[in-house]
């Protein structure tokens, strides 16, 4: 309805017009196929490692470049646990998609829709859309259509929960900026409530006990950031309330399964002697204020993160397209999706289909920034030989294929520890240390890493503060 409003405002109307309607109603309007005097349009869903970084290498004089994602921005997720205690601040780890690659918000032809994609269709290079609102006066959303030359599927992986009943009602994950938002905002409610004057023993207890699910480097970091908030900070700021808050960090199997033996041990010796609480179980059951483990035990608690991996979103499964064991998006050694032509998918989204004869890749930072490079590289490549259009890279020299290998593995562990492992592989050969050190070299690593040099400030400011002042207890 509030779309329909909007044709009587002249500027929407303007934006509207660019679009190639045919005879089709606007709300159902969108981008049609390009002609011979438009560059080739190169279509990339999601704006996570991989979409960004394959964005950042594209030529934009060889494509225009048209962009569709709930989010207009790329988390730097290494570096989100951080933000869930103040140590970081949010906009620190949130990197706007038109300044990794300003030509979407600068070239007549290239955009960026806040948009989530629906379903695609292979056979005509269509892609269908539908705009993603929020908030009570928001405009109901509506259906959109894109033509694509060449598609670009980054559309990433979403929290696993193995069926566990309660898991997504009562549980915050930790994938994006506003689940970071979600678990400061209820740690610091939970505290500011604990002291409120009439509340009993068992439920200061309960509020102030934060659990975590899954052992692996996102639930270890997430935990030592805790216990490092609550060591220096909560101790200072909330001294009534300070004996009670504890963190329990519950694993099926071995916490940080993929790391060096000699390093886990150190992890768990760390964990416990910042307080953390180790507990092996099986989660069977998430009610509202407690869990039930397969023992028949009871954990209540007042924060509930659940970070147990990842697998196939409801969108891939959808898909139409050939799968890799394991229900991702099916590519070949080059990245495209076998069988279709001019698609081709990067990232956690994606696994090699079972005739390459290939493992899939582990969903990381790592794979996903490296696949988006190399893809990017291949497409300028075929644009510049005119091979940019629909249909037209058929006989393409393609060149080598994509090798991924793995450099290593780091995590913190908090009170400046953390994990260094540079083993090529799980049963590799390699460097594995632990200690202050690990943490200086994870610290600058990723301070490197950070996209922009605007980020790689406010990081560094935020650590400065931090160390300086503590981390920030306001609950905005
Ligand atoms: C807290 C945390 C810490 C991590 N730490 C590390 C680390 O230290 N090192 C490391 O290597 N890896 C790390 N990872 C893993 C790494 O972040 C992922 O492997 C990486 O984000 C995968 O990139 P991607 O582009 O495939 O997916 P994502 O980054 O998840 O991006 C997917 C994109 O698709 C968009 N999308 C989803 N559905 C739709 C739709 N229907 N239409 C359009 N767009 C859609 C999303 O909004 C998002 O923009 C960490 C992950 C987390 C959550």
């Amino acid at each position: 309805m509030s779309f329909l409003r909007n044709l009587s405002n002249p500027s929407s109307f303007t934006f509207l017009s660019r679009f190639t309607t045919s005879s089709a109603p606007l709300r159902y309007g969108g981008l049609g196929p390009t002609q011979a005097h438009q560059k080739p349009r190169v279509v990339v869903l999601g704006t996570g490692w991989a979409g960004c970084r394959f964005m950042k290498g594209l030529d934009p004089r060889l494509y225009d470049i048209v962009c569709v994602s709930p989010r207009n921005h790329m988390v730097f997720t290494p570096l989100l646990a951080s933000t869930c205690v103040g140590t970081l601040e949010f906009r620190s780890v949130a990197e706007p998609v038109a300044r990794i690659q300003p030509a979407i918000s600068k070239e007549p032809a290239s955009y960026f829709f806040l948009a989530k994609c629906t379903a695609i269709d292979a056979h005509n290079h269509v892609v269908q859309c539908e705009t993603v609102t929020e908030g009570a006066q928001a405009p109901d959303p509506w259906k959109f259509t894109i033509s694509y030359d060449k598609l670009v599927i980054a559309l990433g992986a979403q929290p696993t929960t193995f069926g566990i009943h309660g898991v997504h009602e009562h549980a915050i994950f930790l994938r994006e900026v506003h689940h970071a938002q979600e678990i400061r905002r209820k740690l610091l409610m939970n505290l500011m409530m604990s002291e409120v004057p009439g509340i009993t023993e068992e439920e200061k207890k309960r509020l102030l006990h934060c659990v975590v699910v899954g052992g692996g480097p996102t639930g270890v970091e997430f935990s030592g950031e805790l216990s490092d908030f609550i060591m220096r900070d909560v101790r200072q700021r909330y001294a009534h309330v300070k004996d009670y808050i504890h963190v329990t960090l519950i694993e099926a199997n071995e916490l940080l399964s993929t790391f060096d033996v000699r390093l886990r041990q150190y992890a768990t010796k760390q964990l416990t002697k910042s307080g953390v609480r180790l507990v092996r179980g099986i989660v069977k059951d998430v009610q509202d204020q407690k869990i039930i483990l397969n023992d028949g035990s009871e954990v209540p608690y007042g924060l509930l993160v659940w970070s147990t991996g990842v697998g196939p979103s409801p969108i891939i499964k959808s898909l139409d397209l050939p799968k890799s064991p394991g229900g991702r998006i099916g590519i070949d050694e080059w990245l495209r999706v076998p069988s279709v032509e001019d698609i081709f998918s990067i990232g956690d989204c994606s696994g090699y289909v079972e005739s390459t004869g290939k493992p899939t890749l582990p969903a990381l930072a790592q794979v996903a920034e490296r696949q988006g490079k190399y893809l990017a590289n291949l497409l300028n490549k075929i644009g510049n030989a005119n091979g940019g259009r629909a249909n037209c890279a058929k006989d393409a020299d393609f060149g080598d294929p994509f090798v991924y290998k793995h450099v290593g593995s780091m995590a913190s562990v908090g009170s400046y520890k953390a994990l260094v492992d540079l083993r090529h592989g799980k049963e590799g050969k390699g460097l594995s240390m632990a200690g202050f050190v690990s943490w200086f070299i994870w610290r600058s690593a990723y301070l490197t890493r950070v996209v922009s040099w605007r980020n790689r400030i406010y990081v560094a400011i935020n650590w400065t503060t931090t160390l300086l002042f503590g981390r920030d207890i306001s609950r905005i």
